[in-house]
């Protein structure tokens, strides 16, 4: 039996692991590198993983750096089955459809840019690769168990990272007992709003565990959702727009759950809300589609129409022309905008108009990478380019810190801690070595464990 990383060894994309039984060889995720240059290189199947010898494949979540290279993996010839959550598959569908065209795009503008005689760019993938890969899916139910080859079955549990996220526990017969091998997917934080708390694993043999927090925990939501609510207040005083670059898939409907839930409390009178992402429309209609894979309050909330009720302010805006109608808007108001990391996208044209207007607030809910324009604005530069144009910055620039996606150090310990009592190998992946080497003393410290980093490409026998 064993394991190798095609991805997310020591840092946080690509993940893609090859897991391989006596009779069975399953890929645990197909994702994309995203980042630099030098990890999207690694964009293609690698040779190790033809997808002749590959029988299928579980997928943990529909993020693109867990899924972005299934459909290569179908370009490739690959034709067997896609096991995922209901949840999984619609988030996966709209994930890569996005991509294949932000890819289509690019490839035009570059061609386009490239003087004749030059080679063409290809995008890595099209929309019609995508459809392969949909065709393929199996849709799996939470905490059923799944038979996959004569000495291997898989149990999908909540991951509590976005809808339909899943941690997966294989069971390995052997003629000596069974084995339990599980991987923890991205995990999520607990008392979260409208998703559930991440599983809680009894026992397992090997672990392979995400790390992208390991080395802290996040802002708790409660101070969160107090700034929140003193910064719309303030927007309420002095009529400005507040602006939030989100991301559409998680974070947009946390967004709006804690506007909602504000407007139902009374603590601020309901105001117009713009939901101005075409993407974000479309995964915020997979959530609500899914109110099964919800926790108790988001599951009453929206069959009982409340969630509703308390939106009834919220528009969508489908249309670019519909988006740059908002540039006449007058506050309060709040706009949901992509991308989240302020690098393309409408938030563009939205930061580009208000930024200068003192009663501008703009709202960092997420990560912003160095270099970025999320994370200048963040950093109080006075100046930003966006779109070839310096625009002065007078608004308020905050930064949430509370509404991770991702499960923080103490989060990460608990999940771990039903099966550290039984002493399993613990191996760490999708992390940064910071993250990683702090949350490994930490592992020895509580549990006395020592953990395992491993490489890209290196077999791991289990
Ligand atoms: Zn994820
Ligand atoms: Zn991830």
């Amino acid at each position: 039996m064993q394991v190798t990383l095609f991805g997310a060894a020591r840092e946080v994309t690509g993940s893609c692991y090859s897991f391989e039984t006596e009779s069975t060889r399953v890929l645990v995720d197909c994702g994309l590198f995203q980042g630099p240059p030098r990890l999207e290189r690694y964009n293609f199947i690698p040779a190790a993983v033809s997808p002749r010898t590959i029988d299928l494949v579980t997928l943990t979540h529909g993020h693109l750096d867990h899924c972005g290279r299934l459909p290569l993996l179908v370009k490739a010839g690959y034709r067997g089955p896609i096991f995922a959550t209901g949840g999984t598959m619609d988030i996966c569908r709209l994930v890569l459809k996005d991509a294949a065209k932000i890819q289509a795009d690019d490839a035009r503008r570059e061609n386009s840019r490239r003087e004749r005689g030059e080679d063409r760019v290809e995008p890595l993938f099209t929309l019609s690769d995508v459809d392969l890969v949909c065709e393929l899916f199996q849709e799996v139910h939470y905490d059923k168990n799944v038979r996959l080859g004569s000495d291997l079955s898989v149990q999908f549990v909540d991951a509590g990272h976005i809808l339909g996220s899943a941690s997966l526990v294989f069971t390995v017969s052997k003629p000596d007992g069974n084995v339990k091998v599980v991987f923890s997917g991205d995990l999520g934080q607990w008392n979260v709003p409208i998703l559930r708390d991440p599983a809680l694993i009894e026992y397992a043999d090997v672990v392979f565990m995400e790390s992208t927090y390991g080395d802290r925990d996040h802002r708790s939501l409660e101070a969160t959702l107090s700034e929140l609510e003193q910064l719309i207040k303030s927007a309420i005083t002095t009529g400005g727009k507040i602006l939030i670059p989100t991301f559409a898939v998680g974070r947009a409907q946390q967004v709006l759950f804690h506007l909602a839930e504000m407007f139902r409390s009374g603590v601020v009178n309901p105001f117009p809300i713009y939901l101005d992402s075409p993407m974000a429309i479309a995964a915020t209609e997979i959530y609500s589609r899914h109110v099964g894979l919800m926790d108790e309050e988001a599951r009453q909330l929206n069959l009982s129409g409340q969630l509703r009720k308390d939106l009834s302010t919220l528009v969508t805006c489908s249309t670019s022309d519909e988006s740059m109608a908002l540039n006449s808007v007058h506050g309060p108001c709040v706009i949901l905008a992509g991308a989240g990391m302020c690098n393309a996208g409408r938030i563009l044209h939205h930061l580009r108009h208000s930024l200068d207007d003192e009663n501008t607030i703009v709202l960092i809910v997420g990560f912003q990478p160095r270099g970025s324009l999320g994370r200048k604005l963040l950093e109080g530069d006075s100046e930003v380019k966006i779109q070839g144009r310096m625009i002065a910055v007078r608004a308020t620039v905050k930064g949430l810190g509370g509404f991770s996606a991702h499960a923080g150090q103490s989060d990460l310990l608990k999940w771990l801690s039903p099966m550290a009592e039984h002493h399993p190998r613990v191996l760490l992946t999708h992390g940064e070595n910071g993250p990683i080497s702090e949350l490994s003393r930490q592992i020895k410290r509580r549990f006395d464990i020592t953990t395992e980093v491993p490489r890209l490409g290196q077999p791991i026998i289990l």
